[in-house]
């Protein structure tokens, strides 16, 4: 088995571009603020010009589309093309599982590198009761067809204290379905999950540290030896560690139908954006906003970690902090 942390690096970016908010799915922790992120449906001619726009490194460039859900847009399939021919390093859609306008018979296996489908619940029950009646049976009907066209696919586990303790059974349920890459994922608190965040006096959803460390990397583990990639965020790092923020050096968008441009997604609640589109170019956006945060050095590690969601930091009887959050962009992977 090799383990390997992905470091961030100069030579790899990633661009995450939302071409809409619409969603058919209304999922318990939705992190899509429409107040923030806007209600508009990129055209495709500007969805061309914005991929141009992050052109000059598309060949180092991973480019995942986002929605809501990106099948909902009729013209997807020509924004894949489109990717295609100006030759991102590799292009993925993030999927409900729902594949609307028959998106598998418009696009060739050679077209997308990878179609990636969010199932949050190893059963039925634990997963509609997040992300709503039906969308199991979906998710795992898309998997199968996608498969079956010869895609290569991928799944993601939103791991939240709903369905932290399904993990154990999603070894058996992945070994039927054929699928390349595993990724595991932590809840953050925003969208749809702010609202139960401990400042509203409510109970956070985000694991404990016991318990994260608990299951995921053994069950990482348990996926990986059946030949499937896995990935997962670090998120604890221990005193000794060395903490980088991403953001300071490695390249990450992003983008929101409405043009605004993060480069940390923990700041997607906030109009703390550092750059936004505008007539088909980007600009820096005024201070303040989430660069002037990145640089700043906290025992605790990640400081928008700290400011918006704390629940997952301890501090010892005298006050010091027991670990650091690191980068939510900082990822274990395990393969054969
Ligand atoms: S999490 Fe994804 S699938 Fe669920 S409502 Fe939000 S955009 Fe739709
Ligand atoms: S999650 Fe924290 S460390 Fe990572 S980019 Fe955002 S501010 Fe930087």
């Amino acid at each position: 088995m090799k383990k390997r942390t992905v470091a961030f690096s100069k030579n790899s970016s990633n661009l995450f571009f939302h071409i809409l908010t619409k969603c058919n799915l209304s999922c318990k922790h939705c992190y899509i603020n429409k107040d923030q992120h806007g209600d508009n449906t990129l055209d495709i001619e500007t969805i061309k010009d914005w991929l141009n726009l992050f052109s000059n490194k598309n060949k180092q460039t991973n480019l995942i589309f986002l929605g809501g859900e990106p099948t909902l847009h009729p013209d997807l399939f020509l924004a894949v093309k489109h990717a295609k021919k100006i030759g991102f390093k590799s292009v993925t859609i993030d999927t409900n599982g729902y594949l609307f306008h028959d998106i598998l018979d418009k696009i060739t296996c050679d077209e997308v590198d990878f179609i990636s489908f969010s199932l949050d619940g190893a059963t039925r029950e634990t997963n509609d009761s997040i992300r709503g009646q039906g969308s199991y049976d979906q998710c795992l009907a898309g998997i199968k067809e996608t498969v079956s066209k010869g895609f290569s696919t991928s799944m993601i586990y939103t791991v939240s204290k709903d369905n932290i303790d399904e993990l154990l059974m999603m070894p058996d349920l992945v070994k039927s379905l054929n699928i390349e890459r595993f990724f595991i994922q932590v809840i953050g608190i925003r969208g749809e999950s702010s609202k139960t965040d401990p400042k509203r006096n409510q109970v956070s959803n985000q694991v404990s540290k016991e318990k994260w460390l608990e299951f995921v990397p053994k069950i990482a583990e348990q996926i990986a030896q059946q030949g499937i990639i896995v990935t997962y965020p670090k998120v604890f790092l221990n005193n000794d560690k060395k903490f980088e923020c991403a953001a300071l050096v490695s390249d990450n968008f992003f983008v929101f139908p409405n043009g605004r441009v993060y480069q940390c997604p923990i700041c997607e609640d906030f109009p703390l954006h550092s750059f936004e589109i505008k007539n088909n170019q980007l600009v820096e956006t005024e201070k303040i906003n989430e660069k002037n945060f990145f640089r700043l050095s906290i025992p605790e590690g990640c400081v928008m970690n700290k400011l918006i969601q704390p629940d997952n930091l301890s501090y010892n009887k005298d006050g010091d902090s027991e670990y650091k959050i690191a980068c939510c962009m900082l990822k274990q992977e395990l393969r054969l």
